[in-house]
Order: C-alpha cells, then sequence, then structure tokens
C-alpha cells in the first residue's frame, strides 16, 4: 500500500512523539522505551496501524510496536494517535530488514504479518515479509515459544509461506483456509485495513501461526 507521496510527512513523522528516531539504540533495552517489561509484540507492514492500534486499546498490559517502510502511509497511524494517544503503542519507520538492528535476541513475544506485499516476481522471493530469509531475522528477535501470525487473502503468497517453513526450521500451530469461517481461529480476530476490504469482497482469509 503506498499512497501519494504526501508533502511533508517525513518531517512530521520526525517531529512525532509517537515514533522512535533512532531505534537501533534501544536494541535490547525496549522496556525502558515503555517504562514496564510487558511483552512486545510488532506488526510489521502495519500500513495505517488501524489492526495494532486496536490491539493495544484492547490490551494494556501488552506493548506493541507497529513497523511500516513508508512515511506517508505511517502518517495515518500517527494521526489517528494523536487522536487518541495510546502509552502502550509506539511505531518506527523502517524498512524490517534492519529489524535485527532493532530487536535483541528474544525481545521479541510475538510478530504479526497482516496482508504483507506478494512481490509476485519469483526473483523478489527474498523481499516476501514471510520467506525463509525473513522467518530467520525473525529468529533471533523473537523469544524461545514465541509465534508468528500471518494473514492474506493472497493464495500464492500462502502457499509460499507454508513451504518456507520446513526449510527454516519452523512448524505450523494452526491454520486455515477461511479464517471467516473458522470460528476457533476467528475468536478474539482483529480486522486490518486490507483484511475489511478483501473480506468483504468475499475472498477467503487465509492465516497461519507458526513456532520453532
Ligand atoms: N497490514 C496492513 C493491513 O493489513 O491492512 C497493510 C497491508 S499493505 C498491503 C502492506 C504494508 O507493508 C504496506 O504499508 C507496506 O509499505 C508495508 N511493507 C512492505 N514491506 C515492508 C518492509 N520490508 N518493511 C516495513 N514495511 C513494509
Amino acid at each position: 500500500m503506498r499512497l501519494r507521496n504526501i508533502s511533508g510527512s517525513r518531517e512530521l513523522i520526525a517531529a512525532s512523539d509517537y515514533v522512535i528516531h533512532e531505534p537501533q539504540t534501544h536494541k535490547g533495552s525496549w522496556s525502558e522505551v515503555f517504562g514496564s517489561d510487558a511483552p512486545i509484540r510488532i506488526e510489521i507492514g502495519m500500513g495505517k496501524g488501524r489492526f495494532i492500534m486496536e490491539l493495544a486499546k484492547n490490551n494494556p498490559r501488552i506493548n506493541y510496536v507497529g513497523i511500516e517502510k513508508y512515511s506517508s502511509v505511517l502518517l495515518r497511524g500517527i494521526q489517528k494517535m494523536e487522536a487518541e494517544p495510546l502509552q502502550n503503542l509506539y511505531f518506527i519507520r523502517m524498512d524490517a530488514e534492519e529489524i535485527t538492528a532493532v530487536f535483541g535476541p528474544g525481545e521479541v513475544d510475538r510478530i504479526y504479518l497482516n496482508f504483507s506485499d506478494p512481490w509476485p516476481k519469483d526473483r523478489h522471493a527474498k523481499r516476501r515479509l514471510p520467506s525463509r530469509e525473513f522467518l530467520q531475522r525473525y529468529d533471533e528477535i523473537l523469544k524461545k515459544d514465541g509465534v508468528i501470525e500471518f494473514k492474506t487473502d493472497n493464495r500464492e503468497l500462502f502457499r509460499f509461506a507454508l513451504d518456507e517453513l520446513a526449510p527454516a526450521g519452523w512448524h505450523l500451530e494452526q491454520m486455515t483456509e477461511d479464517l471467516h469461517h473458522d470460528a476457533e481461529m476467528m475468536r478474539d480476530n482483529v480486522m486490518t485495513e486490507y483484511e475489511e476490504r478483501f473480506s468483504s469482497m468475499g475472498n477467503p482469509i487465509y492465516k497461519y501461526i507458526i513456532s520453532r
């Protein structure tokens, strides 16, 4: 999702207290950023932030970090935070390729990937957020019994993501090929912007939860 380049979005982000500006300096000490030892859960590719903001609102005893590559998109999340500030949520504008420079070993309790960009060309497979290259990065920062939750409406991306698990040393805890008709996995489901859009078009939503 790349909105038109909103002029000045980088400047607005640079001035925002809801954004962590030099995230590498907090590697291994994120509990100090939040002022609490609560578990830290992150969404990579948060878009405009609806999902992670709702989680943060519903779970005040968990700390959240939303990560987004593009300023123009992140800006929407910041505007929502200004309207309704949350103490347990910060944003980072970064490419998730650098994630191991930002979180220490085992520092993250859970990772959410929602409607990640499919990068359909084979030569771009490494850029897909559920690729084995990214799974290796997640392995470094996620606590031992931590899980990754991934949702998408893209069948090919989901198949690819499933095929990446064994080579990367991960395994399925749960999965569905039609989340919205799976009562158990739907319990506590928080909709993302893309999920709302694609499920209202009748597309099935795929989801897995994985661990090592
Ligand atoms: N998660 C949101 C949802 O479900 O509504 C947004 C989905 S949108 C298709 C994917 C988002 O991931 C975009 O905002 C994109 O900029 C972001 N993204 C893609 N690759 C990324 C990366 N390597 N690092 C950080 N963000 C990324």
